[in-house]
């Protein structure tokens, strides 16, 4: 049985105040619901304070990005060895944000990931294609490429210690969510995808779903047999919301 992942992205939002606010109520709210797991990925400059926070908790935290690269002359870039002096356990790769506003692509987003593994971070790697690509038919096509890519560069043993999202662009930030049933097909696609490759990865592998989740939708979507919990964006700042997506995963 594969255990829930509830991750929130914060995106670019947060503040100490704020922060301290939402976690402690997130942690007290979430205490006990240990059918599934739970993760905030943040801004970087509050790492450190999430990190002394969080570190007695049941709650993991992670960063939203980092570079392909070791060190070196990369103005306003944040290594992945950097982010293990804040304990971290997991980042996200390759959010449609970052493909889309900075020309991040799958070549890019697969040295990155690569570069979270080499340095014992768990990658988030999240892939899904725009209305445009769904509504011309190319949906698979899309996230196979975004797949196959990291599989090619660090082979699919390595997706043993990955996490995935199905995230369609169209459903996020927008208020428009998957069906489940639009979400379970990509989901199914996804895993069998890998199972061409290595059915006992693809059986034990985490598929998030991302987009417009929220505490009405979740249950809904957790059902779905391929859906192993959510990434979470805008609900994820508002502590109510999220703790009743964690309690939703937590079946
Ligand atoms: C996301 O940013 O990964 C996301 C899914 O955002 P939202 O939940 O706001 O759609």
């Amino acid at each position: 049985m594969r255990k829930k992942l509830v991750a929130g992205n914060w995106k670019m939002h947060g503040g100490i105040e704020q922060n301290n606010s939402l976690l402690n109520k997130v942690v007290a709210g979430t205490l006990g619901a240990d059918k599934a797991t739970y993760a905030v990925c943040v801004p970087y400059p509050y790492l450190s304070q999430v990190s002394s926070l969080l570190k007695d908790t049941h709650i993991s935290w992670g960063a939203q990005n980092i570079s392909q690269h070791v060190k070196g002359a990369f103005t306003g870039e944040v290594s992945a060895i950097m982010l293990n002096d804040f304990f971290c356990h997991y980042v996200i790769v390759g959010h449609s944000e970052r493909r889309t506003l900075y020309g991040e692509d799958s070549k890019i987003v697969s040295h990155k990931f690569k570069a979270a593994l080499e340095n014992s971070l768990i990658p988030i790697l999240c892939v899904g294609e725009s209305l445009d690509q769904r509504e011309a038919g190319l949906t698979e096509e899309i996230v196979g490429e975004q797949l196959d890519a990291v599989i090619e560069l660090v082979g699919v043993e390595a997706l043993e210690h990955a996490v995935l999202a199905y995230e369609p662009i169209w459903a996020i930030g927008t208020g428009r969510t998957a069906t489940p049933q639009q979400a379970q097909d990509i989901h199914s696609f996804i895993r069998n995808r890998v199972a061409s490759h290595n059915t006992q990865i693809a059986t034990k592998i985490q598929i998030l779903y991302g987009g417009s989740v929220k505490a009405n939708n979740a249950t809904e979507l957790f059902v779905m047999p391929d859906i192993d919990g959510g990434l979470i964006g805008g609900a994820s700042l508002l502590p109510d919301e999220f703790i009743s997506i964690c309690m939703a995963a937590n079946n």
